[in-house]
């Protein structure tokens, strides 16, 4: 359990048996993502069964992640499935063709209002960039471009503009269609796609808890607007995934690592939690082995502070899901061995607004100086873990919970491990001691190391965390 970072990993057809499921926890798996854009709901209904019985199987706590396809705007289809574009060439988009009538002169798309959006001298870029359309003109519902760089192009490529601002708004009636699978399935995250400020992330909350849900909702950052209102979106969200797919595309593949080191710092100052993902090991589709590339990006984001990692095609549709998962993992581990990866500079010169915060603050700062195996959070909502592990550490940080909710919540966070636990006594310190006894049967502490703990004064209620006590394992 020397790991820190997380690893979400996306389902798909590659690991659709119980044998990958179970691989793929037991190789570190501590979030799985059901990808909306792809598949039937009965496909993810079927998923989510697979992972529950893994996660039973192994006695893990998985978090989930559903994540919804949003605005994205794609072409339609070719009579031939692709074409080859020439660089030069003029080409149309056109929002009043038939769906599968695309040849080598147009194809449709799928956002009919896209000619309102664009003018003359905007560049669309396709996929994930192979393809670069300059728009010439738009004439009623074409919209005339010449190619900038040709290549293969398949159906339902996506689309962006560079620099962004194209207008779809974020929930779609599918999204919100999604929404209540998500909620029927019982997710603990919700993704939502290419939101443009902390509306559009107030929107999906509000439609979860209309739901019946109470799950965390993730902002995810692929588009230009979202940049410009981070901060207001960091704080409508529970957590950020750094879409570097879409987002590069829309910004340009050399502000990438700027952005994404500013996102990890901002989200984490803001005490929100943050996922880096997208082609971070994109060759193990096809290879069982990471590029050096790879291995430093993967690296480089866990130096730069990031909870989770994410993998995408990898496990969904890759040819070695479960090595590519061992591969993360080791990678990680290997980064979190630097010394730089574990300091903290922060908050000394905080104020803090919640009597929890501050216990939380204090117990990193004890911790940090003192020779401490580990940090008890006994908590109900999980939100003093959250508090302790936005402070970087070695220490690991154990939520100790009867809440199933909040112990899939926690698979998300940094340094963060859930333990199953109820609280059995009234006297406040044999809780404690039973508590690190528990620790102590899972061989996690021994006799004589000493643990911090922290717990509410009334168990039960959320926000209650106000004690502090360091205790020595068996005594
Ligand atoms: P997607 O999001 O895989 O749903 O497109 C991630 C990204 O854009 O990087
Ligand atoms: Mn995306």
């Amino acid at each position: 359990m020397s790991r820190r970072t997380k690893i979400v990993a996306t389902l798909g057809p590659a690991t659709d048996t119980p044998e990958v499921m179970q691989a793929l926890l037991r190789a570190g798996v501590d979030v799985v993502r059901l990808n909306l854009s792809h598949g039937k709901p009965d496909d993810h209904r079927h998923r989510l069964e697979l992972v529950r019985a893994a996660a039973w199987a192994t006695g893990k706590d998985v978090g989930v992640l559903a994540d919804l396809q949003g605005p994205k705007i794609r072409i339609e289809k070719f009579q031939s499935g692709r074409v080859v574009l020439e660089d030069g060439q003029s080409f149309v988009l056109d929002a009043g063709l038939a769906d599968s009538a695309g040849n080598e002169q147009a194809v449709g798309i799928t956002y009919k209002a896209l000619p309102n959006d664009v003018k003359s001298g905007d560049l669309l870029v396709l996929g994930d960039g192979e393809i670069s359309l300059r728009v010439q003109q738009v004439e009623g519902q074409r919209i005339v471009c010449r190619v900038e760089n040709g290549g293969e192009l398949s159906d339902h490529k996506g689309v962006n503009r560079q620099g962004g601002g194209l207008s779809a708004k974020a929930l779609t009636d599918k999204d919100i269609q999604d929404i209540k699978l998500a909620a029927e399935l019982e997710v603990d995250y919700l993704a939502v796609s290419f939101p443009r400020d902390a509306g559009d992330i107030q929107r999906a909350r509000k439609l979860m808890q209309a739901a019946n849900s109470k799950a965390g909702i993730i902002a995810k950052i692929e588009r230009s607007e979202a940049i410009s209102n981070l901060d207001g979106i960091i704080q409508a969200s529970d957590a950020v995934m750094i879409a570097r797919g879409d987002l590069a595309v829309e910004v340009g593949d050399a502000e990438l690592p700027g952005i994404q080191k500013h996102i990890i710092r901002r989200t984490r100052d803001l005490n929100r939690v943050v996922i880096t993902a997208t082609q971070m090991m994109e060759s193990m589709i096809h290879s069982p082995v990471p590029t050096r590339a790879e291995v430093l990006d993967v690296a480089n984001a866990v130096l730069d502070g990031t909870d989770a990692v994410m993998l995408s095609a990898e496990t969904a549709a890759g040819k070695y899901p479960v090595k590519a998962v061992e591969a993360m993992a080791r990678v990680c581990e290997g980064a979190e061995r630097q010394r730089i990866s574990r300091s903290s500079q922060r908050h000394l010169e905080q104020h803090f607004s919640h009597v929890d915060e501050a216990i939380a603050m204090a117990v990193m700062f004890t911790a940090n100086r003192m020779d401490v195996k580990a940090i008890i959070a006994l908590t109900e909502s999980g939100s003093t873990a959250l508090w302790m592990s936005r402070i970087s550490s070695g220490i690991p940080i154990y939520a100790m919970t009867r809440h199933e909710a909040t112990r899939r919540l926690v698979t998300l966070y940094r340094g963060v491990y859930p333990v199953a636990f109820d609280v059995m006594h009234t006297n406040p310190d044999q809780v404690l001691r039973s508590a690190s006894e528990e620790l102590e049967k899972r061989n996690i502490v021994k006799r004589g190391d000493y643990v911090i703990c922290t717990k509410g004064e009334f168990s039960g209620v959320s926000g209650g965390t106000n004690s502090l006590k360091i205790l020595r394992v068996g005594e």
